[in-house]
């Protein structure tokens, strides 16, 4: 929590305590929610549609528009425009933004998903949560339902706020000149991203891209090791970062860990939890973005690893932003799955501690940083940030 701390504490204040009157004179920002969903999930895409629109939208009217690898049936579409008063557009995804590059032995590819479904990687087996993934890492912002919208919000079936939000955030993240905004920041499950750190340092490295402050919140130092040198090779050298990052689809595994290629650090696992996500799509749509990106896909990693979108975003946002670019909605009552946010007001609260990040760590220094952190927040609990939490 260091890092969180000095994004929450220096950078980045709550945009507003307690409940407001809603304004709904200003003029709205070009924004829109955004839901990638399959016919099947209707009923929770539903739940999500009743919660924010009663929590949210029912005062602004923000548009939303609905995704899917597939065609959306008729009774999808019925059913959800008599949830909203909102313009609603449905799209599908096409074979370029869904599935595998043309640079990608499917075969290989297959093969690599079954032994990750063996080795039972939470939804490591399942093709289509790779291609989802790799959806929201690189395609969803180029998307031409999107092409019209400069922010967004992204919305999963089976969501809940419960909290209401009484001002436009759009508009607030615009005023702060904010970028990236998230309500909960949770651990990586390992064995979904073994790779995924030595592809974002290298791309850090090769692009001769200095910290600003938030690449902090994703890393951990490491003891240099000894290098290796392989007995019967006097000549051996590490590989470089350009080497590493060549184009190898025909490979059914990424490289083992080469820490030299990490520059004396390791990733904490920690990611913005980015099924709740607001965010700037032009930050999406920028080179920088868009070569992390690139590099990041052309390792294989989303299907040779089952590297998600969070910590692709997350290590993004490390890498080419700075705190001060970051919201922390602490205000949103948000629960997805087991997973929630309670703002300090939210009868809801159940954990007695904020879950947004967890606590594991045993280095009795930064124990310590992590209790003064949550003594601070219990000492914000008092002021209450949120708004009729029910
Ligand atoms: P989890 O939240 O990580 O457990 O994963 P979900 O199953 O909720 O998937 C994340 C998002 O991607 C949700 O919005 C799903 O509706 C969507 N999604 C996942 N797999 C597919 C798919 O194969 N097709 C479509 N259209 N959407 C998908
Ligand atoms: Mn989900």
């Amino acid at each position: 929590p260091p890092a969180i701390r000095k994004i929450s504490e220096e950078h980045d204040k709550v945009f507003f305590t307690g409940c407001l009157e809603p304004d709904t004179s200003k003029p709205k920002a070009n924004a829109a929610f955004v839901v990638l969903a399959r016919n099947k999930e209707l009923d929770g895409v539903i739940q999500s549609v009743k919660s924010i629109e009663r929590h949210f939208n029912r005062w602004y009217h923000y548009p939303y528009v609905f995704l899917n690898d597939g065609e959306f049936n008729q009774t999808f579409k019925d059913v959800i425009r008599n949830y909203t008063s909102a313009p609603v557009e449905f799209g599908t995804v096409g074979p370029e933004m869904w599935g595998y590059p043309e640079w990608i032995d499917p075969k290989v590819a297959k093969e690599g998903i079954a032994k990750q479904g063996d080795a039972a990687v939470m939804y490591g087996g399942l093709e289509s949560y790779h291609a989802m993934c790799r959806f929201y890492s690189g395609f969803f912002y180029k998307h031409p339902l999107l092409a019209k919208y400069e922010w967004y919000w992204r919305l999963e079936p089976e969501i809940k706020y419960f909290c209401d939000i009484t001002y436009d955030p759009f508009l607030e993240m615009i005023a702060a000149n904010k970028t990236y905004g998230f309500t909960i920041a949770v651990k990586e499950l390992r064995e979904t991203v073994p790779n995924i750190f030595r592809y974002a340092s290298a791309y850090k490295r090769m692009k001769n891209i200095s910290s600003q402050g938030l690449w902090e919140m994703f890393v951990d130092p490491i003891e240099k090791p000894k290098e290796e040198v392989p007995e019967d090779d006097p000549n051996y050298k590490p590989p470089l970062p350009e080497e590493i990052l060549r184009s190898d689809p025909g490979r059914n595994s990424l490289p083992e860990i080469d820490p030299e290629a990490m520059e004396g650090e390791s990733y904490n696992m920690c990611h913005f939890w980015s099924n709740f996500e607001i965010a700037r799509l032009s930050w999406f749509r920028s080179k920088e973005y868009e070569d992390f990106f690139e590099m990041m896909d052309r390792s294989g990693g989303f299907w040779m690893e089952r590297w998600g979108d969070a910590p692709i975003h997350s290590l993004a946002a490390g890498a080419l932003l700075a705190p001060r670019d970051i919201h922390y909605f602490r205000d949103f009552g948000y629960r997805h799955t087991t997973i929630q946010h309670c703002p300090a007001n939210a009868p809801a609260r159940q954990l007695p501690r904020e879950p947004f990040l967890e606590k594991t760590t045993t280095d009795p220094k930064k124990r310590q940083e992590e209790d003064e952190y949550w003594e601070q927040w219990d000492a914000e609990k008092e002021n209450g940030v949120g708004c009729r939490c029910r």
